[in-house]
């Protein structure tokens, strides 16, 4: 399975902040939205085009226009700091939602809300910026799978070598997009460095 590393020296500029401790709620969800756009633009290169024409204020011309639907599905809670930029930038797209909460001792996920489009024939991204166990993505995935989708590609702002290895083994055929992979998980699997707890930090909680 592909894993795309995000290359640009901005997604270095703004996840460097997004780590800092002293980054507040309001900074990290704008930070949160600029990260999420460029990992969104790198998701999405090789997305369907087809013929449109058009006429321009000169002449008749045939452009061309994404040709593929689009799905996003934001694990909750920390997935919908990820959603707007996607919402911001292409016209169609549908937003599906999987609630899945880490246990903070055992640190399982339990699924506790599903709520899908059709998602036969669209792109889906699955979105959660903490790839840490894997156990989150993977059961996120086989939801996704379960529910039709065959395109399918997760997306996530820090990953950890241990996420990655689970991800691929259960879900080989999926791509990762990941702004950076870390060091390792600690103790209580939250990733180090990292950058804490997505959804606290998101949220103030
Ligand atoms: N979820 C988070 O928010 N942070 C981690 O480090 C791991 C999982």
């Amino acid at each position: 399975m592909p894993l795309h590393l995000l290359n640009h020296p901005l997604g270095t500029h703004v996840l460097t902040h997004l780590r800092d401790k002293s980054t507040k709620p309001v900074l990290f969800r704008t930070l949160s939205y600029q990260i999420s756009l460029l990992l969104a633009l790198e998701a999405t290169r090789d997305l369907a085009t087809e013929d449109k024409l058009i006429e321009t204020p000169m002449e008749p011309m045939t452009g061309r226009v994404l040709a593929m639907p689009l799905a996003i599905v934001p694990i909750l809670r920390a997935g919908l700091g990820m959603v707007q930029p996607f919402q911001d930038i292409f016209p169609d797209v549908s937003v599906g939602y999987v609630g899945l909460e880490r246990d903070h001792t055992t640190a399982i996920a339990r699924s506790y809300y599903c709520k899908l489009p059709p998602l036969d024939g669209k792109r889906v991204l699955v979105l959660d910026p903490m790839l840490a166990t894997g156990g989150s993505a993977i059961q996120a995935l086989e939801v996704v799978n379960a529910a039709g989708a065959k395109d399918i590609s997760f997306i996530c702002i820090v990953a950890s070598p241990e996420g990655v290895a689970a991800l691929d083994k259960a879900h080989p055929n999926v791509p990762i997009f990941t702004a950076a992979v870390d060091r390792t998980l600690n103790a209580k699997k939250y990733i180090l460095p990292g950058l804490g707890d997505f959804g606290d930090r998101l949220y103030g909680t």
